[in-house]
């Protein structure tokens, strides 16, 4: 689907914004306002597009070809050439369309960080063939970046400056943000995304409660903050509201890991059954964000074994 702003309370502001942006002849503000396309379920991920001088530039690949296509549909009806791709991070839902965007728009170089393309390279954790066999649309044969920049360096693409910034052990072993300095509008992709049920199965909660910090200290005069899944919104409340999933479900399962608890480490099924029934009460309608079965009871695993080993005093 190509997304307005389907979910969360920004709809309506939007919508008044641009009937008052016609109203007042200013059509091309609105025209030049980032593009969204939302794929379907699971997870609904998104990919962004900015009109730049020389032309679009296009933030993440989705996590298929036909998801890909459905997207590069959109975008063709603009008109305009698409000049760069930028990938945020090497996860599955982000880079699987990175080939149909290729052949759809050859011209545009794919541009990642360094530590994204070796992420990609080198795939230490198996996501790929795991992508692979979960969902049989995502592609055998991945698609890399044909060009890449430092960790952390300011990026010109399209006529256009951004800068860049890596964060690792968080979401993902390392991710980039892209921040127009010009606009204020941050290109975060999972960084801080909304109502969607997250992979937690790397077992870095604790490092990604770290990485929001830092990003928020990084980009301190972000305002739009334009996630990988779920409606762009204020910076400051998608990181918070990040920040309090993270949380509540450390909270939750932090019991069933103690010493005192039944099995003491082991998460027993009862617990895991409470923790699920909790989660759905506190956070309905969160889709997980990967093709994978029983995403919530994984993660439920990864961060009961992270947090019986850490020491709670160095977690923010
Ligand atoms: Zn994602």
């Amino acid at each position: 689907m190509i997304v307005g702003h389907r979910r969360g309370r920004l709809r309506p502001v939007l919508a008044t914004a641009f009937l008052l942006a016609m109203v007042a002849g200013c059509s091309d503000d609105v025209a030049a306002r980032p593009g969204r396309f939302a794929s379907p379920d699971p997870g609904s991920v998104n990919t962004h597009w900015i009109r730049a001088p020389e032309g679009l530039v296009v933030i993440d690949t989705l996590r298929t070809p036909a998801d890909a296509e459905r997207a590069i549909a959109e975008i063709r009806k603009t008109g305009e050439p698409v000049a760069a791709i930028l990938l945020t991070h090497s996860h599955p839902d982000h880079v699987g369309g990175a080939g149909a965007f290729h052949r759809a728009f050859p011209q545009a170089p794919i541009h990642a960080s360094r530590s994204t393309a070796r992420a990609m390279r080198e795939d230490e954790r198996g996501f790929y063939p795991l992508a692979h066999s979960a969902n049989a649309n995502f592609p055998a044969e991945l698609t890399h970046p044909d060009r890449t920049f430092d960790d952390n360096a300011p990026l010109h693409v399209a006529g256009l400056d951004f800068e860049t910034a890596t964060f690792v052990g968080g979401e993902s072993d390392t991710a980039t943000a892209y921040y127009r300095p010009d606009t204020g509008d941050l290109y975060s992709g999972d960084l801080a995304t909304g109502q969607v049920t997250p992979a937690l199965i790397e077992g870095h909660s604790c490092g990604w409660l770290r990485v929001l910090d830092e990003l928020a200290r990084r980009f301190p005069a972000a305002t739009t903050m334009h996630p990988g899944h779920g409606a762009p919104g204020p910076a400051t409340e998608l990181i918070a509201e990040q920040r309090r999933y993270l949380h509540r479900f450390r909270d939750l399962v932090g019991p069933a890991v103690a010493a005192d608890s039944p099995e003491a480490t082991t998460i027993t099924t009862a617990e895991e059954a409470s923790i699920i029934a909790e989660l759905e009460r506190t956070h309905p309608d969160h889709p997980p964000v990967a093709d994978l079965p029983d995403l919530v009871a994984a993660n439920i695993r990864a961060v009961g074994g992270e947090l019986s080993t850490e020491d709670p005093t160095t977690c923010p």
